[in-house]
């Protein structure tokens, strides 16, 4: 019988398709050509329809989609362990802003990006969306490394080492949409940083551009009670409710942290199609509350898993956040059985797809789609045995490795390591900019 032929053949121990139906599948295999999924079967049919040019095989690897940080400032990572047990108003006044003022640049943000991108890729992580200054770089570094990367670029009223005012900010920002028009791997997005730190009038432009372009909208929202606080104090409603009234409450919204939500907006998130983005490790580390991920998925929002940046989380592990998403939405419930691991899983892949409009093309591993795949193989006796893949990836997922990944069928993790990325440079420019830092503390 005469065989399809495909790019590559991937045969595992499991896989977790996550979409159409959320259920693990053993001894499969998926066929990859042209960059997207053209099958997905048990390995002897597979075997007996298709012909590759390549063909890997995981005797004990669990296959899922790429996951997806949603949230993170990824130069960040060379800010880990500074400013650590503050509250968020003095983290952020009296030490990361201070540093960021002094050490940010074209240089840092570089080596920032190179540390996070080979610390998500062994993760895992496929696709990111990223909130910091010079996104031109963070584009760059993103792209070289062969990882899929939103760039929000940073709005913000004052100066700042990468931008003068909101007209540079969005002078910068939309010259950079222009270069990334047409590429496959890197896409732009609107990121004011705050409501509390952006005016309503750029508020109001940026929704303005962002319905035109039609682009995303990615900001920090209602991350502490304080803020909901000033919002009423200001304005006599929420921030959510402000936002709501310029419109910017829509599909294109990536709301991050939520940690404070009343009833009435969390219908207003779902009645507009909004995303939330639930960075649990951060908001406990900074005790700033929590996200109702339950009653949000009970009405219908799309809730995606983000780490934020590692001076907050301290690492960009999307799959352990997504862990102690599923631990608080238990403890808050009072029930066990919501946020099952399989449930989890699809936010950490899925949701975060679908926050950012992509999910026709990313965050499942159904034929058609975009063939961004991670293998996952145990690495410790805490993996074994393995009766069921959904919980061990979420609950013991840093007892496994990646053992291979890749972007649009681009192999980007080769034997556990990013295979794009010149890592004895990246780690010679981490020590650079280390050295920096240490000198401003
Ligand atoms: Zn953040």
């Amino acid at each position: 019988m005469q065989r399809f032929a495909c790019d590559l053949i991937i045969d595992a121990a499991w896989v977790l398709p996550i979409a159409p139906e959320n259920r693990a599948l053993s001894a499969h295999s998926v066929c990859v050509t042209d960059g997207r999924i053209v099958a997905l079967g048990p390995t002897p049919d597979v075997h007996g329809a298709w012909e590759a040019r390549h063909r890997v095989s995981f005797e004990d690897g669990i296959l899922t989609p790429g996951l997806v940080n949603a949230h993170t400032h990824a130069a960040m990572t060379l800010l880990r362990g500074v400013g650590e047990d503050l509250p968020l108003e003095r983290w952020l006044r009296d030490c990361i802003w201070p540093l960021e003022n002094a050490l940010v640049n074209e240089d840092f943000v570089a080596a920032g990006t190179e540390l996070a991108v080979a610390e998500m890729l062994r993760r895992g992580i496929t696709t990111f969306t990223d909130m910091y200054f010079f996104p031109e770089t963070t584009a760059r570094v993103a792209r070289a490394a062969g990882m899929r990367a939103v760039l929000a670029f940073p709005v913000f009223e004052g100066s700042t080492a990468w931008s003068r005012g909101v007209e540079d900010c969005f002078h910068l920002g939309l010259a950079l949409h222009d270069a990334c028009r047409g590429d496959p791997l890197v896409e732009v997005a609107f990121g004011p940083h705050a409501p509390y730190s952006v005016s309503m009038s750029t508020l109001e432009k940026i929704n303005m551009y962002a319905q035109e372009l039609g682009l995303g909208v990615h900001i920090h929202l209602h991350e502490t009670a304080h803020e909901v606080a000033e919002a009423r104090r200001l304005h006599g409603r929420s921030w959510v409710h402000v936002l709501g009234d310029i419109g910017l409450i829509s599909p294109q919204l990536q709301a991050v942290h939520m940690t404070q939500l009343e009833d009435d907006e969390i219908r207003l998130l779902a009645n507009h199609g909004a995303s939330v983005i639930h960075c649990p490790n951060a908001n406990m580390k900074l005790a700033d509350g929590t996200c109702p991920l339950t009653r949000l998925v009970a009405n219908g929002v799309n809730v995606a898993i983000g780490t934020d940046g590692a001076a907050a989380n301290n690492s960009l592990d999307v799959l352990a956040d997504a862990r102690t998403a599923a631990l608080l939405a238990k403890l808050q419930a009072g029930d066990p059985t919501v946020a099952a691991a399989p449930d989890m899983l699809a936010r950490a892949t899925l949701g975060g797809a679908r926050a950012l409009g992509r999910e026709a093309q990313l965050g499942s591993v159904e034929p058609g789609k975009l063939a961004d795949l991670v293998v996952f193989v145990p690495d410790s006796p805490a993996a074994l045995p393995l009766y069921d893949p959904f919980a061990a990836l979420l609950h013991t997922g840093s007892a496994f490795s990646v053992a291979a990944s890749w972007v649009a069928g681009t192999q980007v993790v080769h034997a556990g390591q990013p295979r794009l990325l010149d890592e004895t440079a990246m780690h010679a420019h981490v020590r650079e900019q280390a050295q920096r830092v240490r000198a401003h503390r």
